[in-house]
């Protein structure tokens, strides 16, 4: 039985996607193989990966002057790789630290920059956005995590650095609106989280800034290797690929992303309506920053935090454990959570919520 799978990554995939794949699983394409066995060198692939760069290209209205690069590498490589490929010989950059994952990124761009953290909201325990932030025009980039996996915190706004090249760990909400990619020096995101399996990095980076990396990059870190390669230099993930290839064109059916926006923002809006409505349940983010992809909650008795894990289990909602570094209660809703899982849940929350205590 599927259940309702709450996790924040490795996470739920649309049914229809894995179904394709199970159909596809011994002959893909007619090749008498599983795409897991085929020649990452063979026309088929290839064409598949072409097809899933253009499918990705059109689902974000990616601009020409954008490379999108698949990258078999963990999304944070990118904290390495972000200043390796743009710090030229300008070594300042600015980094906005909002909760564990940007405070990650920012803490390895120490080891390759002269790293400048120029807004952090560790005085409200990383439940809020700065609300201004001041760029230095010289650096090289500011980086940010517009959505925070952990701590439920987004950017509902885009920063403004002028000049100066934006890039942002994308990880959990890319594919969850539409995008202007054209305010962006680097986006990356895991595809674990709203597009595939584990394996896969997608980095969609201008043009102007490839091809700059320090002396020393290793030849696997630097972009251009990448872009010159058709992002085929070395082995890829191919089955998370392949994955993440049927993903997109399961959005594009969906009605792209202004229709997975409607969704997504109903889906989250009353998830939060409930938990504030009632007495039991409580999200400490302001509403102006709240997440749409991952709800943190906590219950007011956390004595009840093991029961309400075995019960809503129990009841197909799985994975609601919250981050150890949060506590509490999590619900990952990316796009391939359907409505009627968060509907279960809130049906779920208020069952328990007024009988057990
Ligand atoms: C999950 C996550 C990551 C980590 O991805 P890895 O592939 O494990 O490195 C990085 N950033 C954000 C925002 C995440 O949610």
């Amino acid at each position: 039985m599927r259940v309702y799978n709450f996790g924040a990554g490795p996470a739920m995939l649309p049914d229809v996607v894995m179904q394709q794949a199970q159909e596809e699983l011994l002959d893909w394409n007619g090749t008498g193989m599983s795409v897991a066995e085929i020649s990452h060198r063979s026309r088929e692939f290839q064409d598949m990966l072409a097809e899933a760069e253009q499918d990705c290209r059109q689902v974000l209205s990616v601009p020409n002057n954008y490379h999108v690069l698949f990258l078999t590498e963990a999304a944070r490589a990118q904290f390495s790789m972000i200043p390796l490929n743009l710090c030229r010989d300008n070594a300042l950059t600015n980094y906005i630290v909002t909760g564990i994952w940007s405070k990650m990124a920012a803490d390895e761009g120490v080891r390759f920059s002269d790293a400048k953290v120029i807004a952090d909201c560790k005085d409200s325990n990383y439940t809020t956005i700065p609300d201004s932030i001041n760029v230095d025009a010289n650096a090289a980039f500011v980086h940010y995590t517009p959505n925070e996996t952990i701590n439920g915190v987004e950017f509902h706004d885009i920063p403004d650095t002028g000049d100066v090249p934006l890039v942002a760990d994308m990880t959990s909400t890319l594919f969850s609106r539409p995008l202007d990619v054209s305010r962006f020096g680097v986006i990356y995101a895991g595809a674990q989280k709203n597009l595939g399996p584990a394996g896969l990095t997608l980095v969609i980076v201008r043009d102007d800034l490839v091809g700059h990396a320090m002396a020393n990059t290793p030849k696997l870190y630097d972009y251009a290797t990448h872009r010159d390669n058709d992002s085929l230099y070395n082995t890829p993930a191919t089955f998370s690929y392949y994955v993440a290839g049927l993903t997109l064109k399961w959005l594009q059916h969906q009605g792209g992303l202004a229709a997975m926006a409607e969704v997504n923002q109903r889906k989250s809006q009353k998830l939060y309506q409930y938990i504030d409505e009632s007495d039991f349940y409580r999200n400490p983010i302001p509403t102006h920053c709240r997440s749409w992809m991952n709800v943190p909650f906590i219950l007011a008795d956390d004595s009840r935090n093991a029961a309400f894990l075995e019960q809503s289990k129990a009841a197909g909602l799985a994975a609601l454990k919250g981050h150890r570094l949060v506590g509490g209660m999590r619900a990952s809703i990316y796009n391939a959570m359907p409505e009627a899982g968060v509907d279960a849940l809130i049906d779920f929350m208020k069952h328990f919520a007024t009988h057990d205590t």
